[in-house]
C-alpha cells in the first residue's frame, strides 16, 4: 500500500444508505446520470463564483462536463474542471451526510421498493447513486487553486480509500465500473438521450466523448433554461430542471417563471415541490434560493428572498442588479431585498391561489398545509391571502367533512348568521363528539374541526376573515344566531338560581362559576373557558413543555333541560348531591380533552355510583 494511502470507514448513514439504494432504485437506475452531472455543475458554478475574486483561478479553457465513455473497459466518467476538492473535503463530502435528522430518516426505510425510493427522492442522493450502476467509483480531483492531486476509491460496501492522486487539472473526474446489469449505460446513443433529458439546461456544455472515437460530441444546448423565454421551454424540461435543482425524484405540482424588468430586473423560477421534504419541520434546515447574479452562480440556500412559512419553495433567483461579490450580509442590508422578497411572496401566493382550483391542491394541502399556518401567524401582509389558502374539516352537512375553505364556508352561512364558528380540540373525534356543538348542530350552523397543534395559535392570529369574526364555540360569551341571544346570562341562571347555587358551592374548588348554558342539546354538561382566558389547548401544550402557568378553572355550564340535571336538582341526600355534581364536571372535563386531577377520586365516586344503581335495581 502506497505510504499516504488510507482506509477510512464511511459514516454510519452513509453506509446504511448505500445499502438501501442499490435496492430501492434499481427500477430507477438511469438516475445516476443526472445526480452526477448536477454534481459537475454545481462544482463548475462553484468555480466561476471563486473566480470572482480570483480571476486567476479560471484560466483558459471553459468550463465544460465531459462523458467519457470506454466499452472494452466498462468504465464511464463524468468529467469537469470545476471547483475539485481537496483531500479533507473528499473525506468529509464523500464520506459523510451532514444533515440532521438523517439517521432518523432512514429509520423509516421498509425494505418495500416503491415506498423506499418515493423516501429517498425526498431526501435526495446525490453522488451516492453512482453505487446504483457501479461496483467500483474512482474519484480523482484536484481543488482548484491547490497543486495537490487526490484520489478517492470505494466499493460502496462499507469503506473508501484516500491517496495522493495523478489528475493534473483542477476539477474533477468520477469514474464508474459500471456492474454486468448496466451495460445499457456504456451505449454512446444511450447515454447522448440521457444527457438531452437530463442536462439540456444547464449551463455549460456537456460533451460525449466515446474511446476510439475522434469527435468530441456537444450533446446539450448550454443555456441555463431560466434564461430562455416561457414559450420555449416545454413543461418536460421545466420539470428535469426542477429536478436538477431539487434532487428530488418526482415532478414538481407547479412552477411560476418570470422576468421583472424596469428599476429592477431579475429572473426567478418558484417551484412547489409535490412532497415534503424529510426536515420540513426542523426550521434550521437548509432552505432558500439559488442565487445568480448575471447568469454567475452566487449562492445556494439563500433564505432572504422568501419568508420562513414558505421554506418548502425551490427555486431559482437570477439578479441583474445585486453586486456580483454580494455575501449574506450584504445582500441583507441591500435596499432592494425588501422589494424582492415581497414580489416573490406574492408569486408563491398567487401560484397556491391558482393550485388551489385545480385537483392538485389536496395533495399540496396535505403535506404543506401546517406551513402555511404559520405564515397566517407571521406574515401579517399576507394574512387574508394565506386565509383564503387554508382548508379545514368541518361539520358541513351535519357530518365531517375535509379540506374546506373559508369562502366555501362563507358561501353557505345560514341566513343572519355573521360569524365564521371553530372548535379546537386535540383530536378529530374529542372535536367531532364534543358537546359544544350541539346547539349549533341543531341550527345547522358549520363549525371548523380544528385539531392541528398549531391551530390554537392561529386562531390567536386570524379573528376575522372576509369580515366575519372567527368564534371559539367553548368560550363563554358564545351567542348563537336565532338562540337566545337576546337573553343575558344572568336572566337565564335567574331561574336556576337555587340549583346553581347549590353546585357552585360544592365545586367552588374546581370550578369559576356554573351557569346555565344554551349551546347544549343531548349533554348535561360542559366546560367553556372565561373570554381571555388561555385555551385549554394552549394550556396543556404549556404544561407539558415544562411552564408554570397562573391557576385557572373553567366555566361549567350546564342543561337545564337535561333529566341528568332534573334529578341532581330534586336529589335531597347532600352527599349524594355533592358526588353527583363532581361527576357531572369530571364528564364535562373528560368530553373537552382534559385529563382529572384525581382520576382515582373519580373512578371510586364512579363505582358507588354504579354500585347505588344496582342496589336500586334489586330492591325494585
Ligand atoms: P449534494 O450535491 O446534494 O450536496 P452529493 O452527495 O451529491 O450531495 O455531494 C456531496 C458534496 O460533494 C457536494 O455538496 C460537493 O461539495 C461535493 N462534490 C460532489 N461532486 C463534486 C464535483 N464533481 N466537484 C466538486 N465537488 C463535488
Amino acid at each position: 500500500m502506497a505510504e499516504n494511502k488510507e482506509t477510512l470507514g464511511f459514516q454510519t448513514e452513509v453506509r446504511q444508505l448505500l445499502k438501501l439504494m442499490v435496492h430501492s432504485l434499481y427500477s430507477n437506475k438511469e438516475i445516476f446520470l443526472r445526480e452526477l452531472i448536477s454534481n459537475a455543475s454545481d462544482a463548475a458554478d462553484k468555480l466561476r463564483f471563486e473566480a470572482l475574486a480570483k480571476p486567476a483561478l479560471l484560466g483558459e479553457d471553459e468550463l465544460t462536463i465531459r462523458v467519457e465513455l470506454d466499452k472494452d473497459k466498462r468504465r464511464l466518467a463524468v468529467v469537469d474542471n470545476g471547483i475539485g476538492m481537496s483531500r479533507d473535503e473528499l473525506i468529509d463530502n464523500l464520506g459523510t451526510i451532514a444533515r440532521s435528522g438523517t439517521a432518523e430518516f432512514l429509520e423509516q426505510m421498509t425494505g418495500d421498493q416503491q415506498h423506499d425510493s418515493q423516501l429517498i427522492g425526498q431526501f435526495g442522493v446525490g453522488f451516492y447513486s453512482a453505487f446504483i450502476v457501479a461496483d467500483k467509483v474512482t474519484v480523482d480531483t484536484m481543488r482548484a487553486g491547490d497543486d495537490a492531486a487526490v484520489r478517492w476509491e470505494s466499493d460502496g460496501e462499507g469503506e473508501f480509500t484516500i491517496e495522493n492522486g495523478a489528475r493534473k487539472e483542477r476539477g474533477t473526474r468520477v469514474t464508474l465500473h459500471l456492474r454486468e446489469d448496466a451495460s445499457e449505460f456504456l451505449e454512446p446513443l444511450r447515454i447522448e438521450a440521457l444527457i438531452r433529458k437530463y442536462s439540456d439546461h444547464i449551463g455549460f456544455p456537456v460533451v460525449l466523448q466515446v474511446a476510439d472515437e475522434d469527435e468530441d460530441k456537444l450533446v446539450n444546448s448550454a443555456t441555463a433554461l431560466w434564461t430562455r423565454s416561457r414559450s420555449d421551454v416545454s413543461d418536460d424540461e421545466y420539470k428535469e430542471f426542477y429536478k436538477h435543482l431539487s434532487h428530488d425524484f418526482a415532478d414538481p405540482l407547479t412552477w411560476s417563471h418570470n422576468r421583472v424588468e424596469g428599476k429592477r430586473e431579475y429572473t426567478s423560477l418558484l417551484y412547489i415541490p409535490a412532497t415534503a421534504p424529510f426536515d420540513l419541520w426542523n426550521r434550521d434546515a437548509p432552505r432558500g434560493l439559488k442565487l445568480y447574479v448575471q447568469r454567475v452562480f452566487i449562492m445556494d440556500d439563500a433564505e432572504q428572498f422568501l419568508p420562513l412559512y414558505l421554506r418548502f419553495v425551490k427555486g431559482v433567483v437570477d439578479s441583474s442588479d445585486l453586486p456580483l461579490n454580494v455575501s449574506r450580509e450584504l445582500l441583507q442590508q441591500s435596499p432592494d431585498l425588501a422589494a424582492m422578497r415581497s414580489a416573490l411572496t406574492k408569486r408563491v401566493l398567487d401560484m397556491l391561489k391558482k393550485l388551489a382550483q385545480g385537483d392538485d391542491y389536496g395533495p399540496f394541502w396535505n403535506e404543506f398545509g401546517s406551513v402555511l399556518k404559520e405564515g397566517v401567524i407571521e406574515d401579517h401582509a399576507n394574512k387574508e391571502k394565506l386565509a383564503g389558502l387554508l382548508r379545514f374539516a368541518t361539520t358541513h352537512g351535519g357530518g365531517d367533512v375535509q379540506d374546506q375553505s373559508l369562502d366555501e364556508y362563507v358561501a353557505r352561512m345560514k341566513e343572519g348568521q355573521d360569524r365564521i364558528y371553530y372548535i379546537l380540540a386535540e383530536s378529530h373525534a374529542t372535536a367531532i363528539a364534543s358537546p359544544h356543538l350541539e346547539q349549533l348542530r341543531e341550527q345547522g350552523m358549520e363549525v371548523l374541526l380544528l385539531t392541528d397543534r398549531i391551530d390554537p395559535w392561529l386562531t390567536d392570529a386570524l379573528h376575522e376573515y372576509d369580515g366575519k369574526a372567527l368564534v371559539d364555540v367553548a368560550r363563554e360569551a358564545l351567542d348563537l344566531p336565532g338562540g337566545d341571544g337576546s337573553i343575558s346570562q344572568d336572566a337565564m341562571n335567574e331561574e336556576h338560581k337555587p340549583l346553581l347555587k347549590k353546585v357552585r358551592k360544592v365545586l367552588r374548588d374546581r370550578v369559576e362559576s356554573v351557569n346555565v348554558s344554551r349551546r347544549l342539546v343531548d349533554s348535561p354538561a360542559c366546560v367553556v373557558s372565561g373570554d381571555s382566558d388561555l385555551s385549554p389547548q394552549i394550556r396543556r401544550m404549556l404544561e407539558a413543555s415544562g411552564q408554570a402557568l397562573p391557576e385557572s378553572k373553567p366555566i361549567l355550564e350546564i342543561n337545564a333541560d337535561h333529566p341528568l340535571v332534573a334529578r341532581l336538582s330534586a336529589e335531597k341526600d347532600e352527599q349524594r348531591f355533592e358526588e353527583l355534581s363532581h361527576i357531572v364536571l369530571d364528564h364535562a372535563l373528560l368530553a373537552e380533552g382534559s385529563q382529572l386531577d384525581n382520576p382515582a377520586a373519580y373512578v371510586h365516586r364512579m363505582n358507588k355510583l354504579l354500585l347505588d344503581i344496582e342496589g336500586h335495581a334489586h330492591s325494585d
